[in-house]
């Protein structure tokens, strides 16, 4: 159902938790919109919850028998009085029958229509729709394929290497890259046999892999009724299996004569499914300038804060007055992009591990703040992070006037801040943004992968073992400074070991 007079929204629920759950109730708090929490049986003391106006329990930890359960959560919704609902990403955000169900109670889904999500949510009826709306898709089938012989012929036709890709496919599974001929057959028996498990939908097809490229996707709106708008690009090539650790805004990598065509083909994709809400069109950039789109996420995205700073914009305030009936807020001769705008997805992981999740309470949380810079958190001190969920703790979104400004911001930043009780990998964003490509803006989707060595990793030592070695360098430069340096010898430095440990560090590095 589109929205076509005005709705009624002044009371929300959060179908979701984490950091996004504690954005959106933030966002509908500012614009005077009661929030409603859901949790599970873990998350009953989370962040999301402390921070709504009223919290309904849905079930048991795993998010199969609570975030997922569609009907409790619509039941909850109604009991509370809630006039909509706010998906978030992930969970039911891009379940169209989940929307539909929504509607059918009387309630506004706060984001696309079912519609969208089907067309978009399958990689290959994305792809036809694209193709017939004019905008560029990667050379490959627009079919399933099944028979090996049948995709040789196909990757023959487009060269090597290709990349087997589920149509069902998402958060960077059921992909395969195929080299050579004689790879095909089992890589694509593999491959159908993951997708069908995971998605529950084995249709396969093959597309030209791109080496080297970079991930470019357009922030879009629209109002769905078959205008839209866009608010720029952001860049999401540093990733690790295929999914985004870092992003930035705009991307160091467009001329002016790109960015207008690449979002110009984003509003064309927009517009040719009547777009609704906030979504994102993403792209790949060749090395040779060429873009192909890829696939339409047709939800609020993880990296949406770096086009905030930068264009100034506040994407869920948006999303709610489009879902209200009252069109976009924002006008496109009105959006411009200023300055610069990095983020760092937080994650309680292990980059010297292959970046396995970790779990563990947070004993101490201390993310550095300054100018330019904002922090999405969906965790505090003394939070015990379930495993039943994304370990993405939290976001940190560094802003300056200049690439070069923001970078330096973030560095200061990041060296600032402290976390314990889990593994996680800001070391890794400290390692990441002073590489040479990094800093010059050439990196490309292979960043992880071609520079990164697990297996000299030493801040992906455990905690225990980390804080030794902060406490052996306090105890270090107390040695020093007690040498005829300023520091008071009768007064042992371990209680402070901490603080002092942060500034031996940042002075050495
Ligand atoms: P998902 O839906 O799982 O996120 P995408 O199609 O968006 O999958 O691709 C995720 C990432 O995989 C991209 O950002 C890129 O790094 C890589 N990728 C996808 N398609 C290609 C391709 N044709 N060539 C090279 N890399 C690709």
């Amino acid at each position: 159902m589109s929205t076509t007079s005005p709705r009624e929204i002044n009371k929300v629920l959060i179908a979701n938790r984490g950091e996004i759950a504690v954005r959106l109730i933030r966002g509908l708090k500012e614009m005077g919109i009661a929030t409603v929490a859901v949790y599970s049986d873990v998350d009953r003391e989370a962040l999301h919850v402390l921070c709504a106006d009223e919290a309904v329990p849905i079930g048991p930890a795993p998010a199969v028998e609570s975030y997922l359960v569609g009907e409790k959560i619509i039941a909850a919704a109604l009991r509370c009085g809630a006039q909509a609902i706010h998906p978030g990403y992930g969970f039911l955000s891009e379940n169209g029958a989940f929307c539909d169900a929504v509607e059918a109670a009387g309630l506004v889904f706060i984001g696309p229509t079912a519609e969208s999500m089907a067309v978009m949510g399958d990689k290959l009826s994305a792809r036809r729709k694209m193709r017939t709306s004019g905008v560029p898709v990667v050379p490959g089938t627009d079919e399933a394929v099944t028979d090996p012989g049948k995709a040789q012929e196909i990757a023959d036709q487009i060269g090597y290497p290709v990349l087997l890709k589920a149509s069902a496919g998402g958060g960077g599974k059921g992909m395969r890259i195929v080299n050579a001929p004689q790879e095909m057959a089992s890589a694509l028996r593999e491959t159908r046999g993951e997708a069908g498990a995971a998605f529950g939908n084995d249709a396969i097809f093959v597309e030209k892999y791109i080496t080297a490229p970079k991930h470019i996707e357009v922030q879009v709106l629209g109002d769905g009724r078959g205008h839209a708008i866009h608010l720029f690009e952001r860049e999401c090539s540093v990733q690790r299996r295929h999914q985004k650790v870092i992003e930035e805004c705009p991307s160091p990598s467009l001329t002016p004569a790109l960015r207008e065509e690449i979002c110009a083909a984003a509003v064309r994709t927009a517009e040719a499914i009547s777009y609704r809400g906030a979504g994102t069109v993403e792209f790949i950039l060749a090395p040779d300038g060429s873009f192909f789109f890829l696939e339409m996420n047709t939800r609020l995205q993880v990296e949406h804060p770096v086009t905030e700073m930068v264009v100034g914009v506040d994407l869920v305030r948006a999303m709610v007055e489009v879902a209200r009936g009252g069109g976009i807020i924002y006008r496109q001769e009105d959006l411009r992009q200023r300055g610069w705008a990095l983020e760092f997805r937080i994650y309680a992981e292990d980059p010297g591990r292959n970046f396995a999740p970790s779990i563990g309470k947070i004993a101490t949380l201390n993310i550095a703040g300054g100018p330019g810079v904002r922090l999405d958190s969906g965790v505090y001190e003394g939070f015990a992070v379930p495993i039943h969920y994304d370990p993405m703790l939290a976001k940190l979104i560094v802003w300056g006037e200049t690439r070069d400004l923001a970078l330096a911001r973030s560095r200061r930043v990041l060296r600032e801040s402290v976390l314990h009780g889990v593994t996680h990998n800001l070391p890794f964003h400290l390692w990441a943004i002073d590489q040479p490509s990094f800093r010059d803006g050439s990196y490309t989707t292979h960043f992880v992968a071609d520079h990164f060595d697990p297996s000299t990793w030493l801040p992906g030592l455990a905690d225990d073992a980390r804080t030794a070695l902060l406490q052996a360098a306090v105890l270090c430069e107390a040695g020093r400074r007690g040498n005829g340096g300023d520091a008071n010898p009768a007064q042992p430095p371990v209680g402070n070991w901490h603080r002092n440990a942060l500034r031996a560090m940042t002075r050495n590095t």
